[in-house]
């Protein structure tokens, strides 16, 4: 008998090393690919054009293997369903996630049909690894990183020669895009893979270089990897990255076992006993957000998250770090305003790291100070990065 499967793409917009795309044409005779644009999963204008771009690149990628891409919007259960129904396909492949979207998303799918699940966005599947000492996942970074490092990784997914596709049921138009931001890389796997060979030669000085504002030395390749149009598991064993820049891989790994963990990270203390009392100074939040404190560099770090919708990671922890410890504001309005900005939101990267710097993460030392004069005089010491997002 033919067997029939839907694979459904959600944050692996890409055909190499991806493993429903194998696990697909390897146990179904013939595939249905789908993406479905659920209102429910966070987006934001920068981040929903560059998934747009993602889209039209995987589905010309998929037709290249005999295939197509059908785009439907709307509930990821019942779309699914529906597309089940249309093609008579009897099994979803899909790849694992983290977070209260895809928890309900993965059980809502379960419960409607057979349901395979892979490898996810992670090099190391969330609860792979787990501490010596008990517990569900590591807390801690520096041992993570350790057992992380020496962990045997999934073999690559063998992109399949060819798809066979039944008749495709009909896709539904997506609303375009209205970004923010007037600075956008392009989306897609081709843009992915030329941004890394493009930046990997170059990239020796990364260790030494990544902090420096100015530089601009960082990969940039977060948006790529925040909807999977590039393989972590992949990217992680790439002989031409150094050491230092795989190690922050092993970070996206590690918040994405803590979201895994604890799917409450984006409005809930991760810590248990943190402090969690904020001022309510809605006028300095209001100038936080507008990138008019008066601190040139927080709202330097604003101006590029508003201009570009990414921010040097350097940033990030400078204009977080003034909002929780100096202005003593709430670190979800600040996730918040991230949110809706950066063109790499990724839920674990975002409110983990907004967490850690709120001290209520993952931090081991949760009251460290925070001194923005120090931080500029150390990451910015001639001013450059300041005067390219000055206001003029
Ligand atoms: C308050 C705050 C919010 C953040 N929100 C996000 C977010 O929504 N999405 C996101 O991808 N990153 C987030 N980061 C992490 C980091 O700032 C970005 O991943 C990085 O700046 C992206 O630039 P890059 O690709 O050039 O990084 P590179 O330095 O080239 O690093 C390579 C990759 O490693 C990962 N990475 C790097 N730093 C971190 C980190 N601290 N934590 C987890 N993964 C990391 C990213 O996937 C990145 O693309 C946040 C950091 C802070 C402090």
């Amino acid at each position: 008998m033919t067997r029939t499967a839907v694979l459904l793409f959600t944050r692996d917009l890409r055909v190499h090393d991806n493993p429903a795309l194998a696990a697909a044409g390897r146990d179904a005779d013939r595939v249905v690919p789908l993406y479905v644009d659920d209102p429910a999963r966070a987006a934001n204008p920068n981040q929903r054009q560059f998934l747009l771009e993602s889209l039209d690149d995987l589905r010309e990628s998929l037709r290249a293997l005999g295939g197509g891409l059908v785009v439907r919007r709307g509930d990821t259960v019942a779309q699914v369903k529906d597309v089940l129904a249309a093609t008579g396909a009897d099994l979803v492949v899909c790849a694992s996630d983290a977070g209260r979207f895809a928890e309900g998303m993965l059980a809502g799918l379960a419960a409607a049909a057979e349901l395979q699940v892979v490898p996810g966005p992670a090099a190391v599947e969330p609860g792979r690894l787990l501490p010596s000492g008990g517990g569900d996942h590591y807390k801690v970074f520096t041992p993570y990183w350790r057992a992380w490092s020496q962990a045997p990784r999934r073999p690559i997914a063998p992109e399949p020669d060819r798809l066979d596709v039944p008749d495709l049921p009909g896709s539904h138009d997506l609303p375009p895009a209205e970004p923010t931001a007037t600075c956008l890389p392009p989306g897609g796997e081709r843009a992915a893979l030329a941004r890394l060979d493009a930046w990997a030669p170059g990239s020796g000085d990364y260790g030494e270089r990544h902090d420096d504002l100015a530089g601009d030395r960082t990969s940039r390749l977060s948006p790529y990897l925040a909807l999977g149009c590039l393989s972590a598991r992949a990217a992680a064993d790439d002989p031409r990255l150094p050491e230092a820049m795989v190690r922050q891989l092993c970070w996206r790994d590690f918040h994405l076992q803590v979201l895994a963990a604890f799917p409450a990270l984006t409005d809930t203390p991760y810590r248990k006993g943190a402090s969690d009392t904020w001022d309510a100074d809605l006028t300095a939040l209001e100038a936080w957000r507008t990138a008019s404190t008066g601190v040139d560099i927080v709202d330097a770090g604003m101006r590029q998250l508003h201009a570009e919708g990414w921010m040097h990671n350097r940033a990030r922890l400078i204009t977080a770090g003034y909002l929780v410890k100096t202005l003593g504001l709430d670190w979800r309005d600040g996730a918040a305003h991230f949110a809706a900005h950066l063109v790499d939101l990724d839920e674990a990267n975002n409110w983990g790291n907004w967490q850690w710097t709120a001290g209520t993460g993952n931090d081991t030392r949760p009251n460290r100070g925070f001194n923005h004069e120090r931080q500029t005089a150390r990451f910015d010491p001639e001013g450059a990065y300041r005067d390219r997002w000055s206001r003029a």
